[in-house]
C-alpha cells in the first residue's frame, strides 16, 4: 500500500477512484463514457446540480450565496477577485502569510491599490500575525486560510467590517466553518474536493458588481452565476469526480466527522515530531496546520537518509517544499490514520537506528 502525502493533486478515496474509472467506460448505464456525453445533456446537468447541492449541504451555504465551478485554478481567482470587487481608485487589504498570499496580492496590484496589512515574511512565514488593523475603507480584505507550503493555518478569522475574501484551496471541507463569516471563498479543487481542473467559488450575491468595471464575460462572476456554471463548457470530469468525493464525505457523516479525524491525525503526527529528538516542527505551535505538517531534522545531514527510508516504507510525497526544506506531510481528508501511523513508525525506526 502506498501512503500518499502529496500536497496536491493528492490522495482521494479509493472508492472514488473506482467509481470514477467505471464512469469513463460506462456512465450510469448510458452505454457512453462520462468523457463523451454533452455537458448540456440531462445526465450531466444532474451531476452539476448534485455537486452544488452537496457543497451547499456539507458547508451549510445560505441561499443568498452562489456556488460556482470555474476553471483556471485558484490562480485565476487571484485576478478575478480584484477585477470583480475592487473599484477604480479603490484599495484592497491583503494579509501576507506565504507564497500564495503574495501571489494573490501581486495580481491585485496590477488592477488597483493594495495594502499589505500584516506579513510573516520576516520569519519565512512560519507563523500567522495577529492583532493588526484592516483599514475600514478597504474594498475587501483577502487572506489565505491554510498556507500549504509553510504548514500554517488561520483558525480564527481576523475581525473586520469590510467584505472578506478567502483562499481556502488547501483546507476547504476539512473543518467546520460558518459561511456567513465570509463574502467570497475560493478553492482549487485538487486537495480536499476533487481532481485538478475545477475551482469552487462561493460568493455572497450582494457583493457582485462592486468594482463597476466592464469585464470580459469569462472573468466576470455574474455570467457564470446566470448560466449555473455552464457559461462555457465546464470541466466535466473534474466536477463529476468532485461529486463522487462529496458523496463520500457526506456518507462519512460530513465535515464535523472528518474534522475530528483530521484533529486526531494531525495531533498524532505533531506529537511524534515533538517527542522524537531527531525531528522538529517548523511552524509556530498555535498556528500549525491540520492539513500540511512541515518539519525538519535537527541534523539536516540525515534528511536524505530519512527520505530514503520513507521511500522504502512507501511513504510518498513527503519531501518539503524548496522554500522550507525538510519534510512536508500533507494529510488531507482522504488520508487515513493508518498512513499517519506508517510515517510515525518510520520516524521511530529511524530514531532507534541512530540513537
Ligand atoms: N492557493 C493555495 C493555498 C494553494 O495551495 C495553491 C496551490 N497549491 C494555489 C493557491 C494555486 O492553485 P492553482 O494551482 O489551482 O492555481
Amino acid at each position: 500500500m502506498k501512503h500518499n502525502f502529496g500536497a496536491g493533486p493528492c490522495i482521494l478515496p479509493k472508492e472514488v477512484f473506482q467509481e470514477a474509472s467505471q464512469a469513463v467506460l460506462d456512465f450510469n448505464n448510458t452505454g457512453l463514457s462520462i468523457l463523451e456525453i454533452s455537458h448540456r445533456s440531462k445526465e450531466f446537468e444532474e451531476v452539476v446540480v448534485e455537486t452544488e447541492r452537496l457543497v451547499r449541504e456539507l458547508l451549510n451555504v445560505p441561499q443568498n450565496y452562489s456556488v460556482l465551478f470555474l476553471q483556471g485554478g485558484a490562480s485565476q481567482q487571484f485576478a478575478m477577485v480584484p477585477l470583480n470587487l475592487l473599484p477604480e481608485g479603490g484599495k484592497a487589504a491583503y494579509f501576507d502569510t506565504g507564497v500564495w498570499a503574495t501571489k494573490a496580492a501581486k495580481e491585485a496590484k496590477k488592477i488597483g491599490q493594495v495594502e499589505i496589512v500584516a506579513s510573516s515574511s520576516d520569519k519565512n512565514y512560519n507563523y500567522i500575525p495577529k492583532g493588526f488593523e484592516i483599514p475600514a475603507d478597504s474594498a475587501y480584505f483577502h487572506y489565505t486560510s491554510n498556507n500549504t507550503i509553510y504548514g500554517t493555518e488561520v483558525f480564527e478569522k481576523p475581525t473586520t467590517s469590510v467584505p472578506t475574501v478567502v483562499d481556502m484551496s488547501s483546507d476547504i471541507l476539512s473543518r467546520v466553518i460558518d459561511i456567513t463569516d465570509y463574502d467570497l471563498i475560493y478553492a482549487g479543487a485538487q486537495k480536499n474536493m476533487g481532481p485538478a481542473g475545477v475551482t469552487l467559488v462561493i460568493i455572497k450575491d450582494e457583493i457582485l458588481g462592486r468594482s463597476g468595471r466592464s469585464l470580459p464575460s469569462i472573468l466576470d462572476y455574474e455570467p457564470h452565476i446566470k448560466a449555473g456554471s455552464m457559461y462555457n463548457t465546464p470541466p466535466v470530469y473534474s466536477i463529476y469526480v468532485s461529486m463522487l468525493n462529496l458523496r463520500w464525505l457526506k456518507a462519512k457523516g460530513g465535515i464535523s466527522v472528518i474534522e475530528q479525524e483530521n484533529i486526531v491525525k494531525a495531533r498524532t503526527l505533531y506529537d511524534e515530531i515533538e517527542r522524537n529528538p531527531f525531528f522538529k516542527g517548523t511552524a509556530a505551535v498555535e498556528d500549525r496546520s491540520r492539513m500540511n505538517v512541515t518539519f525538519v531534522m535537527e541534523n539536516s545531514d540525515l534528511e536524505a537518509e530519512f527520505l530514503a527510508l520513507s521511500k522504502e516504507r512507501n511513504l510518498i510525497g513527503i519531501k518539503g517544499h524548496r522554500s522550507v526544506g525538510g519534510f512536508r506531510a500533507s494529510i488531507y481528508n482522504a488520508l487515513s490514520i493508518t498512513s499517519i501511523n506508517a510515517l510515525v513508525d518510520a520516524m521511530r525506526e529511524f530514531e532507534e537506528k541512530h540513537k
